[in-house]
């Protein structure tokens, strides 16, 4: 919800990040401070089992254990490394190509010489027999020429097939970073780019647009209380109610940890407290069980913040109002929405404090 919040949660789990290098004796480089950090924080559920299980076993867990671990869980997840990897397969590609256009050129260059060098000696032939050897010299260049030409073919098939694998690589790794892994709502980053091209698109010509800001009421109770796994399904749980609950053109985000962001185009106010109501409902209408054991959960509400766009907004400012709103949510006693500060009139059916 605030930075605050994000200050607080983020300096524990360094903290303990930094008791486990101390505890392992491990030197504390940014990479090995990455390993622990994600441990302490928990959400790479993998990661954490595979150092439990080497701990559990042996008391303690090697460098080279971990290193493993890095490589198994951290690496594949460097969506940066994996583009310039593909970026470089594309470039050698590229070379190959160019080196086998080269290679035809030059075999076409041959090939119309030995053609102009049979047509001077034809002139001037005197028998079959002579031009009997200045065809078998043009059948023999003409050949290698085929020859090449085939080879380019294949080779130039091969590589457009190649370059077709790259793009759905390049494709799938475009998908993944704008994608929320444990929701598959659209990420954070998707949200900063959404939010910038809906705002440059929006003019007063037209409906404006709207933004939804939601967020879990007492979830690190929940969290204290189930377990962080648990709250996890939650969070998919809740993610699924913003999914449901919202239509063609509008899109849902996983703003931060247990924070959902939902970009409403053309969509005046009011008819944002409606979908924003909708959701709260959705969720709250959900009595939460416990597949492995049965155990009955309770429910969990949410509050939402909603904000219409005015002339002259940013990100920023279109942002503070929705999270201004629910703050209010929260301080009115949350399980509401608001879309003002002040306690509204319930004409959209909204619990009102
Ligand atoms: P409030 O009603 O004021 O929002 O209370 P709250 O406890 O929800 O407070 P806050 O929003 O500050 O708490 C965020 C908590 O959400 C902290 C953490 O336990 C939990 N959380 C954040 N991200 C994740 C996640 O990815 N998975 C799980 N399971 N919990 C998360
Ligand atoms: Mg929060
Ligand atoms: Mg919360």
């Amino acid at each position: 919800m605030s930075d605050r919040d994000d200050f607080k949660r983020t300096i524990v789990y360094g903290e303990n990040a930094v008791g486990h290098l101390r505890k392992n004796e491990i030197p504390a480089y940014p990479r090995n401070y990455e390993l622990w950090y994600t441990y302490a924080a928990g959400f790479n559920h993998a990661l954490n089992k595979s150092i439990n299980d080497v701990i559990r076993a042996r008391g303690k867990i090697s460098p080279n254990e971990l290193d493993r671990v890095y490589e198994q869980y951290i690496a594949p997840t460097r969506i940066g490394e994996r583009i310039d990897e593909v970026g470089g397969r594309l470039s050698q590609e590229i070379n190959g190509v160019a080196g086998l256009i080269e290679t035809q050129m030059a075999s076409t260059s041959i090939y119309s010489s030995s053609l102009g060098d049979a047509k001077t000696a034809l002139a001037g032939a005197k028998d079959a027999v002579a031009i009997e050897s200045i065809v078998s010299g043009l059948m023999s260049a003409t050949h290698e020429t085929e020859r090449v030409n085939h080879q380019l073919e294949r080779q130039l098939t091969e590589s457009r097939r190649q370059i077709a694998e790259l793009q759905e690589s390049l494709e799938a790794i475009r998908y993944e970073s704008l994608v929320d892994d444990l929701t598959t709502l659209a990420n954070r980053k998707h949200f900063d780019q959404s939010l910038d091209r809906i705002l440059a698109e929006t003019d007063q010509s037209e409906t404006p647009f709207s933004l939804l800001f939601t967020d879990i009421d007492h979830f690190k109770k929940f969290n204290d209380t189930f377990g962080h796994q648990t709250g996890d399904q939650v969070l998919r749980l809740v993610a699924l109610a913003v999914k449901q609950n919202i239509k063609g053109q509008d899109i849902a985000f996983r703003y931060g940890g247990e924070e959902f962001a939902v970009i409403l185009p053309r969509t005046a106010l009011e008819q944002s407290v409606v979908v924003a109501e909708h959701i709260r409902e959705a969720v709250f209408s959900k009595e939460l069980v416990k597949r492995s054991t049965g155990e009955n959960l309770g429910r969990i509400t949410i509050s939402i913040g909603v904000s219409e766009w005015r002339p002259g907004d940013t990100a920023q400012s279109i942002i503070e109002r929705a999270d201004t709103c629910l703050y209010a949510a929260k301080n009115g006693g949350r399980n509401q929405v608001r879309w003002t500060v002040e306690t509204p009139t319930n004409e959209h059916g909204s619990k009102v404090a």
